[in-house]
């Protein structure tokens, strides 16, 4: 493969990123808008990279229609830091805080708010293996919880909330790490939002924070200070040096979804890729989704032949034939296709003629 090939990259992240903003970033690599230096090389101080951050913020709040009684901040530590400081900063009162448990990601979360305060599994569909999204209503809820956490999509099972629970007053967190900027999503029924960037915003190193301004300021007077929402807060994210590249990488990916037509334009595409490749499966004899309909992703599909040595060739002659990373989580096994945003059309037309022929070869 020569320098500029580039594979189908069905990674679950980090992922493929849009080529326009790649390229973009590699013209200005070694000197950015002309100032005679990399991003890389700038200080988190200088003009220009206030000018990133902000730029990036503003156009995120755009995309997103967030508003002003939110704050953005641009985090380290990935979606696993989140995991510890939700608990750490919003269990504010009663010290209680429920879960709704559809993954590895949001069992992980409980786990660590567990070391916080009392946690109540409100629902979970572990016993079935988390091939759907638990019905949940307001009346579930500890009444006095301090927050109820869900994981609006399961990157590893395949599986997406087709609602958003009705919490009453009690805040809601959400983790979007693997569905942020797919489809529209009103940010104002959340108390809190986080995602990391490896997915659908940009390379790995950053997480983004949307946090409603009233639940800002209750950790405990003994947190380490990074760990206070707070101190991103007061300080518009540089408080210390912040990952900058991938703050930089991030602001141009949604200047590059602004232009595409923001999320509502990128939503359409997701759908008719996710349709298309559910639709082939569906009628397919070889293949199956073991998802319940109505709470399948629109970003990662999984599915199986059902017979393990027929999934691990698959995955090895797709990937000869230029389809990468079809493997499922490690955790599950089978195949897994992450579509996320930077997926082009014609990779899921190329992944579905690729099974086609397979399902022919191997009746
Ligand atoms: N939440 C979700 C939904 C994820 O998919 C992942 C990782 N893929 C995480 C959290 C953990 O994120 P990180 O590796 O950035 O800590």
């Amino acid at each position: 493969m020569n320098k500029t090939e580039r594979v189908y990259n069905f990674s679950a992240g980090p992922s493929m990123l849009p080529l326009e903003v790649m390229e973009r970033a590699a013209e200005e690599l070694t000197n950015y808008n002309g100032c005679g230096m990399s991003v890389m090389e700038m200080s988190h101080r200088s003009k220009e990279f206030e000018e990133i951050i902000h730029t990036a913020e503003s156009n995120l709040r755009e995309i997103m229609n967030i508003p002003d009684n939110y704050k953005v901040l641009f985090i380290q530590g990935g979606g696993t830091l989140q995991f510890s400081m939700v608990p750490l900063n919003l269990l504010r009162k009663s010290k209680k805080a429920d879960y709704i448990v559809t993954g590895t990601w949001a069992k992980k979360a409980a786990a660590e708010a567990k070391k916080f305060g009392e946690v109540n599994i409100v629902a979970s569909s572990e016993k079935d293996v988390f091939t759907y999204i638990p019905e949940v209503k307001k009346e579930d809820f500890t009444p006095d919880a301090d927050y109820v956490h869900i994981t609006l999509n399961n990157t590893i099972y395949g599986t997406r909330y087709p609602y958003i629970p009705d919490t009453g007053d009690i805040p809601l967190v959400a983790d979007l790490s693997s569905c942020i900027l797919s489809d529209e999503v009103d940010v104002s029924k959340f108390g809190l939002i986080y995602a990391g960037a490896q997915k659908n915003i940009g390379p790995a190193g950053v997480v983004l924070v949307i946090i409603r301004e009233d639940l800002i300021g209750f950790a405990p007077n003994d947190t380490p200070v990074y760990l206070n929402y707070k101190t991103h807060a007061d300080n518009d994210s540089l408080y210390n040096t912040p990952p900058t590249f991938a703050i930089y990488m991030a602001g141009e990916v949604f200047k590059h979804l602004k232009k595409l037509g923001g999320i509502p334009a990128m939503e359409k595409i997701n759908r008719k890729k996710a349709a298309m490749l559910y639709d082939y499966i569906d009628s397919s004899s070889l293949y199956r989704c073991p998802v319940e309909k109505k709470s399948r992703s629109l970003m990662n599909v999984v599915f199986v032949t059902g017979k393990e040595e027929l999934d691990k060739k698959f995955i090895k002659e797709a990937k000869a034939a230029g389809l990468h990373n079809l493997g499922g989580h490690r955790s599950i096994g089978g195949m897994r296709a992450s579509i996320y945003n930077a997926m082009p059309i014609e990779g899921v037309e190329t992944l579905i003629k690729f099974m086609k022929k397979f399902e022919a070869e191997n009746k």
